[in-house]
């Protein structure tokens, strides 16, 4: 009922800019009353941007948050354990990965919301069943290629296929294969290559290891500018907080590394995202649907984005963005995440096979 009332009141304002999601919020604080003005968030997301993002829902609504954070491991534990008596209502989490894992899980239930429905690229959210997606994306980032420019012609390393190839022998580092991160590049690359090409490439990266996979994206990125490493991948918005730091360290590893867009001649370059779904016993699920439908309006995916220098999802939303400016722009990959996600068990099975760790 509280669904279909929102359709009509986002039908009835579509065109009117900055309007768009009062009607709907008006509508639907009535319905929320009922059962009662709160909302339970379980989050991965831990940014000091985020306070302003829920005070501002909770202005708006009235509807009042409390909030989990812990991270998707931790998250996905505790879901676990609490099962059907979970108050857990809104679930976010960061990877198609680990997004497609929790859907797996049971974690998630079916979302009808015709707005998230038109407001997020198909190819960013969970493939629809007869009752629409169970989890969608609010932001978007890439993950890309950083080399040591001292001795490496970033000619070399400009596609993900080209870190495997005989030239880069010695010099490739990353994080562990088995990483959500990892596992959704070679989920996508499966999907764009098949799984024996994909293979292949593994083995080849395997072959050109400066040093066994170990540590997160950052510390790829100061292996690199020590010249333990000679290229590495990390997603974007470590680069972008490395970038913007003022601390003289990190201007030092700045100093030393320079980043490439891989893939800009062919499939683009690998996007994942940081997204959510309602909760499968969700106590509150009138409000539920009504934080995620905010998280996707104008104001909320500025928040949502620049809170870990990410990109938004909406198309029509810009921000303004120091950092994402350093970057520049950039061709994406438009495989869908939820093939990614389902691609993962795939992945994990090849880097097995060739000994990525
Ligand atoms: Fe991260």
């Amino acid at each position: 009922m509280t669904i279909s009332r929102i359709t009509i009141g986002f039908s009835a304002i579509t065109l009117c800019g900055s309007l768009f999601f009062i009607t709907p919020v008006i509508a639907q604080t009535l319905d929320v009353a009922k059962e009662g003005k709160e909302l339970n968030l379980y989050s991965a997301r831990h940014y000091q941007t985020d306070e302003a993002l829920y005070s501002d829902f909770t202005k708006k609504t009235g509807i009042k948050i409390n909030r989990i954070e812990a991270d998707d491991n931790a998250l996905a534990e505790r879901l676990k354990s609490e099962g059907s008596k979970s108050p857990a209502d809104v679930i976010l989490m960061v990877d198609a990965a680990r997004l497609w894992r929790a859907q797996i899980d049971g974690f998630f239930k079916p979302i009808h919301s015709p707005y998230l429905e038109s407001r997020i690229p198909t190819n960013l959210r969970s493939k629809p069943d007869t009752e629409g997606s169970t989890w969608f994306g609010f932001s978007t980032r890439a993950r890309l290629v950083v080399y040591n420019k001292s001795n490496v012609n970033p000619v070399d390393v400009n596609t993900y296929e080209k870190l495997a190839e005989p030239i880069n022998k010695g010099k490739v580092c990353t994080r562990s294969g088995a990483h959500p991160y990892m596992l959704s590049l070679i989920g996508a690359m499966i999907e764009r290559r098949g799984e024996a090409a994909t293979e292949e490439w593994a083995k080849g990266m395997v072959t050109n290891m400066a040093r066994p996979p170990r540590g997160g994206d950052t510390d790829q990125i100061k292996a690199v500018a020590s010249g333990e490493c000679g290229v590495a991948l990390t997603n974007s918005y470590y680069l972008v907080r490395l970038l913007r730091s003022t601390k003289p360290e990190d201007q030092a590893i700045a100093a030393k590394i320079g980043f490439v867009w891989p893939n800009q001649q062919s499939s683009g370059t690998h996007i994942n995202i940081a997204g959510g779904g309602i909760a499968k016993n969700a106590p509150h699920p009138q409000a539920a649907v009504q934080f995620l439908e905010y998280l996707a309006s104008d104001p909320a995916q500025e928040y949502f984005a620049n809170g870990n220098n990410e990109w938004p999802v909406v198309k029509s939303v810009r921000i303004e963005n120091e950092g994402l400016k350093m970057l520049g722009t950039f061709k994406a990959e438009n495989i869908s995440v939820a093939a990614i996600g389902r691609n993962q068990i795939a992945a994990q099975r090849l880097l097995d096979r060739v000994g990525y760790k």
